[in-house]
């Protein structure tokens, strides 16, 4: 489960709307209204405790080419 951090909702990861991300972060929003009200002010919205920090895999790097 993740916040949606523009309603407040908790959602399934995996049945957001979009996953948004900002800064480091990744936001889970539930429907194209809440995608637009946080693109219109990301940084009214953008709360690292809310949001789930962006895990670099190392298994989703592009290979590199040899
Ligand atoms: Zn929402």
């Amino acid at each position: 489960m993740i916040t949606d951090p523009v309603c407040g909702k908790r959602i399934n990861r995996g049945r957001a709307h979009i996953i948004i991300e900002h800064e480091g972060v990744a936001y889970a929003v539930c429907c194209p209204l809440c995608q637009a009200e946080f693109e219109r002010a990301p940084a009214a919205y953008a709360k690292p405790n809310v949001g789930e920090k962006v895990r670099k895999k190392p298994g989703r790097l592009p290979y590199r080419a040899r």
